[in-house]
């Protein structure tokens, strides 16, 4: 009897822990099941939104989408709130005052002009570092949340061009960095 609660206790934890982390208001458009670690967060977590046109109901219809689906610049992981961010790469803390209201209270524009690339990262809280300054690997940036996203806490990862506009974001998934989590 002993042995059959044990048991049962591993299925339980095994079913349910995952879930307890669950937010209802999380919505995949990916088939893609993996939890992936990333040196840019805490955790593994499943894509939620990938890169490129979408049927994700958040954005206008794209001309380069088929069937009036839109383009989504970054990449979406979700992550319970709270989750930290870590700089996975060093960067430069740029103003984020051309970044629009989508990106939530606390958008971050983040530079490293050496290897190329700006980064937008949405949906956070609680962020750690501040504009100018200067952020050395591994440090903790940020928390993923909510904020202006209606589809619960996750990060938005989007890489673009040095100093470039929304239209330079490219496939952001290599300096993300993502591995399935070792089972
Ligand atoms: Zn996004």
């Amino acid at each position: 009897m002993r042995l059959l609660a044990a048991l049962l206790g591993l299925v339980l934890v095994g079913t349910l822990a995952p879930a307890a982390h669950a937010d209802p208001r999380w919505h995949f458009y990916t088939a893609d099941r993996t939890r992936y670690e990333s040196p840019w967060f805490g955790g593994a977590h499943r894509i939620m939104i990938p890169f490129g046109c979408t049927s994700a109901p958040y954005y206008s219809p794209d001309p380069r989408c088929r069937g009036g689906n839109g383009f989504h610049h970054g990449l979406d992981v979700a992550m319970p709130c709270g989750t930290r961010l870590y700089a996975a790469q060093p960067f430069r803390v740029v103003s984020s005052d051309s970044l629009g209201s989508a990106y939530g209270e606390h958008p971050l524009l983040l530079r490293n002009a050496r290897q190329g690339w700006d980064l937008v990262i949405g949906h956070t809280r609680r962020v750690y570092v501040r504009e100018g300054q200067w952020v050395r690997r591994g440090t903790v940036f940020a928390r993923a949340s909510d904020s202006g996203a209606p589809d619960g806490c996750h990060l938005h990862f989007e890489k673009r061009a040095v100093g470039g506009g929304l239209s330079t974001a490219t496939w952001p998934r290599p300096l993300l960095d993502l591995s399935p989590r070792p089972s």
